[in-house]
């Protein structure tokens, strides 16, 4: 982040050392050695993608996934990627490692497409960081990896945050129609936590919304979620917008969705976020949601 570098920076000339407080010593320690690791990882191949599955509310069957990174870290386990992301977007790493999640989530579903574990015309979405956004090799990596992998772009979906957008009004729209040329689906992540104004959202060539869990996790106690997701939605399919709801815990809240003509939901009511191996012991279960209809 902005402050870290502002350190750094700051750590280079002899006189300003003493402004570090020992917590922001022993912080800017932790970030550098998880730095490091993180490079390591990179070439230990320590990074694994976990897929959650997306339901169609309307027929209730399984139309993609969101992968999600984890870090299988030799001492620690797995870590989350709220861990991780942030040290590896401030220090750059994240553009190898984002490389890396999208060359790997191309291969997964060329792999999926032959065995089943996605449906005719079914997606993987893939965050982008801002770092990853902005860089401009981003369209030429995005077009060479969908080519090598032999799948239609269409397949791949790109999620980035609404914050993201406000950085460079211009530059961003450029990019993201590029990426709709290639026919690659566009989606808003963690709608509702930025600024965005419908003015604005209508200028950006996007696909979907996804309604961000802060709104969805009260529903339906809620009075306020209830009444801004279901505007949420409507405003949404007026600009032409799909909707997926994220963080869907439980019934009530996937009844409410459907009641207020939401597309689609992801949450761990459905599936939590799956190794791939998980995924082929667990596709059976898929069926199930189908035949509840
Ligand atoms: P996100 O893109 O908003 O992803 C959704 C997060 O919500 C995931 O956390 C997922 O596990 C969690 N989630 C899904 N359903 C539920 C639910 O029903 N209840 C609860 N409590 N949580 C749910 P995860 O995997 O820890 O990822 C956190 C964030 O890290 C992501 O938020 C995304 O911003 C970032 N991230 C993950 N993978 C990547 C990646 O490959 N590249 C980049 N740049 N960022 C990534
Ligand atoms: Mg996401
Ligand atoms: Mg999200
Ligand atoms: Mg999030």
């Amino acid at each position: 982040n902005a402050d870290l570098a502002m350190y750094r920076a700051k750590a280079k000339g002899r006189d300003n050392y003493q402004f570090f407080s020992d917590e922001m010593n022993i912080e800017l320690t932790r970030q550098l050695a998880m730095e490091g690791e993180l490079r390591q990882a990179l070439q230990r191949n320590e990074f694994e993608l976990y897929y959650q599955p997306q339901i169609d509310l309307t027929t209730n069957q399984l139309v993609g996934y969101e992968a999600l990174i984890r870090w299988n870290h030799p001492e620690k386990g797995l870590v989350p990627p709220g861990e991780f992301i942030p040290v590896a977007e401030d220090s750059g790493l994240i553009l190898p490692m984002g490389e890396w999640v999208l060359k790997t989530a191309c291969e997964h579903i060329k792999l999926f497409n032959s065995t089943g574990l996605l449906p005719a015309h079914g997606h993987v979405a893939v965050n982008l960081s801002p770092r990853q956004f902005h860089d401009p090799n981003l369209v030429t990596v995005i077009r060479d990896l969908v080519t090598t992998a032999d799948i239609p772009s269409q397949q791949l979906e790109i999620e980035i945050t609404e914050s993201l957008l406000m950085d460079n009004v211009e530059s961003t729209i450029r990019t993201l129609e590029m990426l709709k040329d290639l026919g690659i689906i566009l989606a808003i992540d963690d709608f509702g936590t930025g600024y965005s104004s419908l003015n604005y959202l209508k200028r950006l060539p996007i696909h979907v919304l996804k309604v961000d869990r802060s709104f969805v996790m009260d529903i339906p106690h809620d009075k306020d979620d209830v009444e801004i997701t279901a505007a949420v939605i409507a405003m949404a399919h007026k600009l032409g917008l799909k909707v997926v709801a994220e963080g869907v815990e439980q019934l009530l809240q996937a009844d409410f969705l459907k009641e207020n003509s939401c597309d689609y939901a992801q949450g761990y009511y459905y599936g939590k976020p799956m190794s791939v191996d998980d995924l082929y012991k667990n596709i059976g279960h898929y069926e199930k949601w189908r035949s509840q209809g």
